[in-house]
This record gives structure tokens, sequence and C-alpha cells, in this order.
């Protein structure tokens, strides 16, 4: 068998390993093996509908070194005023760019494609899914997982409930090839895609009323308008958040403050949400998710049969041509919380809240530039991706601390400083502005009792409705 070697060997060219890559290069005199089953770079991205855009910020998203996008605030549209978002081929082209270009360019980076990792424990093997040819890696530093956090879409996990002989069950990839108008979509799912689906389908003309929403679960989104590039925007909802964990009474008091502060939607407002994800929303998606009134609000579909939908709680009619879309993946994952850096690989986690690609930049930074595992560890702890409230309010006290801990080291707040990825960058000229000062006021004001009561409110029970 063949023998590899290297300093590091990356598994997943997704958007994590991409991050965590090239911002270690960037910073050390490294060599990196970077290994994916899929043929490129982009990980999910390559599977994703083809409607699909980043909810956030571009410049959110991608590699430190680069920036995706241009930075630019649209100009028209529904979302003027805000930060463009890639669409998916922008996205692909962008990843292709950063590893043929920047990464192989380097010298530092060899790509291993269509290449599926396996370890014992001890012994590191790379298998061609093409050839078959197999290898043996020597890793002389590091194993990084890259793929501990791979989210589930649609196109690569099955529907989570059966279909009987002549109902239509499409992933909702396949919605742009539908050719034959069906009298009723059915959307299953409560998240961001479900809601991409159906903002696809009513701005592509299809009646309200042809759309029947399965949501099993209501859910809390941001409002887009306050995650954005911004300084004064991103340190307003870092307050707002304090504020309302600081006054709230319980974990839904909290969330309904924070709603009356304009940082999170929900789509129906008769109904307290049992989900954060936290997905953003436009305001305007919101306006058009509202028109849709068939909602079935009894739990997970088990089966789907030509004319019905067996849930939960009950059998729906639908249409007999109706085409079930599956968006019932589970999206962002929640396995352990583990330390980053182990005993025997990196496994790339978030650390502040939310924002994958800044914490895998983050995660490769302190790499290069630190030699201490346990001062590693330290500097990065380990965050989850909130599914519900509760831990909603457990991931934005973890990353407060985080942000602390890691924000204290000069360099490191320096990098960050510098990094478009970070949504808390912030210059010097910036800092001095006022409604920028006004903001870190209110936070300075409303941090010490609000991260006390969101440990707490973390730790409450979820209600029971
Ligand atoms: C539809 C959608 C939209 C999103 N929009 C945003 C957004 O706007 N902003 C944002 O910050 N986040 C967003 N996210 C979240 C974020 O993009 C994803 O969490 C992130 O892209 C996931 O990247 P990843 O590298 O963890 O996983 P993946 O993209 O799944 O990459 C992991 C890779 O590892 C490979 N792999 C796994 N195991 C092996 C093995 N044994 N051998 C070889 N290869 C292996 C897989 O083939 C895969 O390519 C979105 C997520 C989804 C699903």
């Amino acid at each position: 068998m063949r023998t590899l070697d290297t300093d590091y060997l990356v598994v997943g060219a997704g958007a994590m390993g991409m991050a965590f890559t090239d911002a270690l290069i960037d910073h050390s005199d490294v060599h990196v093996t970077l290994v994916d089953r899929r043929h490129g770079p982009g990980g999910h991205w390559n599977d994703a509908y083809p409607f699909v855009q980043l909810h956030q910020a571009s410049l959110f998203y991608g590699v430190a070194s680069t920036e995706l996008g241009g930075g630019e605030v649209q100009q028209d549209g529904p979302e003027m005023g805000l930060q463009e978002r890639a669409r998916r081929a922008q996205i692909q082209t962008y990843y292709d760019d950063i590893l043929y270009r920047r990464f192989l360019g380097s010298g530092q980076v060899t790509f291993l494609p269509a290449t599926e990792y396996r370890t014992d424990g001890s012994t590191h093997l790379v298998a061609s899914r093409l050839s078959g040819e197999q290898a043996e890696v020597d890793v002389r530093r590091r194993v990084v997982d890259a793929a501990y956090l791979s989210p589930e879409v649609p196109a690569t996990t099955p529907a989570p409930f059966g279909a009987a002989e002549g109902a239509r069950v499409v992933p909702v990839g396949e919605l742009p090839e539908v050719v034959d108008a069906p009298s009723s979509y059915v959307i299953v799912g409560s998240g961001k895609t479900a809601t991409d689906a159906i903002v696809w389908l009513l701005g592509n003309g299809v009646d309200p009323e042809h759309i029947v929403w399965v949501r099993p679960r209501e859910p809390w989104m941001l409002n887009r308008a306050v995650v954005q590039p911004d300084p004064a925007v991103a340190f307003g909802l870092a307050a707002d958040t304090m504020a309302a964990a600081a006054a709230a009474a319980s974990i839904d008091d909290m969330f309904l403050r924070l709603e009356d502060a304009g940082a999170v939607l929900r789509i129906d407002p008769d109904i307290v949400p049992t989900m954060a994800k936290t997905p953003t929303l436009g305001a305007w998606e919101l306006d058009l998710l509202r028109t849709v009134e068939h909602v079935v609000r009894a739990g997970h579909i088990r089966s789907v049969g030509p004319g019905e939908l067996v849930l939960e709680a009950g059998v729906v009619p639908v249409p007999s041509d109706a085409l079930v879309v599956h968006c019932a993946a589970s999206g962002l994952q929640n396995p352990p919380m583990v330390p980053i850096w182990g005993a025997d690989a990196i496994r790339l986690q978030t650390s502040r809240a939310g924002f994958p690609c800044f914490n895998a930049a983050l995660v490769g930074y302190v790499e290069a530039t630190r030699d201490d595992d346990h001062e590693r560890n330290r500097l990065c702890p380990p965050n989850l991706y909130a599914n519900t409230p509760r831990q909603w309010a457990l991931m934005q006290a973890r990353g407060s601390r985080a942000t602390a801990a890691f924000g204290a080291e000069p360099d490191i707040a320096e990098w960050a400083n510098r990094c478009a990825l970070n949504p808390a960058r912030i210059s010097d000229d910036q800092r001095a502005a006022p409604e920028v000062r006004a903001a870190m006021d209110r936070l300075a004001e409303h941090a010490p009792r609000g991260l006390a009561r969101l440990e707490e409110l973390a730790q409450e029970r979820e209600p029971v409705r």
C-alpha cells in the first residue's frame, strides 16, 4: 500500500475544513492533505437545492483570506439596504477558486477528491472511491475532523416518513423539475429549507391557497436586518439579547422581549415557538410566508398516501395529485460538545455562537499560533447549535464566555478585527462612532446580569406545550 505523509490530514472540504485550512496555512508553514468523498470543495453546497442562497451576508461566509462577494449592499429589491447574499453557484465558484488557485497554488495543500477516510484509531487510511486505490497517511501533526458538524440535507437524507405507492414525494432540490403544475404542494418542515421552498414557489406565481404547510414546530428566526456586518447593528443585537435575558421571567419571555426589540421573528403571532435554530429571515419573506393559511399542526408525518397525510395526531386529506416536498432533514447537527483539541484529533466546532466559518478559521489561527492544547481549548471551548429556545440561551452564554476568552488575547483580537467572517469585527474608526458607542455602552450595562440570566434560563426545563 502506498504511504502519504503530511503535517495535517483534514477530513472534509466543506465550509469548516476550507476555513480551517485557509487560516492554518496563512499562519504556519505546514503541509495539509485535504480529503473529501465528494468530487470537489464546498461540502453540502454541492447537493443543495438550486434556488438556495446564504441566509446571512456573504461577507460572513467562506474563508478568512478572501472575501466572498464584494461586501455590496443590495441596491434594489425587497432587501434593499441589506448586504448581498450569495447563491449556490457563486459559493461553489468561490470554493473552487480558493482550493485550486490559493490552496494548491501555495504548494502547501494536496487535495484528494472522491476519497473516503477511515481510521481504526491509530492508522489513517484514504481510499479513492473511483479507483479503489488505498493509501496509509502518516500524519506528523494532526488529524482534523472537519465533518463533525456536517449538516443533514434533504438531497442526501431520505424523508423521515414512508410513502405508499402512488404518493408523490420529492426532495426540495427537485422542485425546479416539476412540469405538471400540481394542484397542491405539501411543504414538510419548519426550518429554513421549508421557508425557502415556499418563498420560491410564491415568487414563481403559485397561489398560497395551493400550498399546505406541515409545520410540526413553530420556529423563532432572526430578523435578517439585525445580522449585518455593521458594528452598530452587531453590538445592538448583543445588547438587546443581554437586556432581554436580564429582564426575562422565563425563556419564552426572553424571546418575546427580543421580538419586541425587532431581533427575532415568528410566523404565527398567536403561537409561542418551541424551535430556535434561528436562521435569518427577511421581513418580506415573513409577509409572504404568512399568506399560507393551510398549516397542518398535527405532529410529524408518519406516512403519505395518494390523497392523504398520516400524521402523529391524525389524518389530513390532500388532493390526489399533491406533491409532497421533503424539507424535513435536520440541517445543523448537535453531536456531543467535546474539546476541540482532542488527544486523537481536532474536531472542528463552533466557539462563539453560530458563524461556523469564523469559528473554523479561528481554530486554524489558534492551532497555528499556540503550542499547548490546554491553552487552545481554554481559548476556544466548544459550543452547540441551538435547536430549542433553552439551547439558544446556552449557545449565547457559552459564546459570550468564549468571545471574552479569545478576545482577551491581543493577537487574536487583532486578527479577528481584520477578519470579515467575524460578525463582531470593529475597526478603531468605527469604535468612535456615536451609534457604535451607544450600542457598546448598552451591552456593557446589561451584559453582567444578562449573561448570568442566560445561564439560568439554559438550565430551566423546556416549557411543555
Ligand atoms: C441550506 C443551508 C444554508 C446555510 N446557510 C448558511 C449561511 O448563510 N451562513 C452560515 O454561516 N451558515 C449557513 N449554513 C450552515 C453552514 O453552511 C453549514 O453548517 C456549513 O456549510 C457546514 O459545513 P461543514 O464543513 O461543517 O459540513 P459539510 O458541508 O457537510 O462538509 C463536510 C464534508 O466532509 C466530507 N466527509 C465527511 N466524512 C468524510 C469521510 N469519512 N471521508 C471523506 N470525506 C468526508 C463530506 O463529503 C463533506 O463534503 C447553512 C446550512 C444549510 C444546510
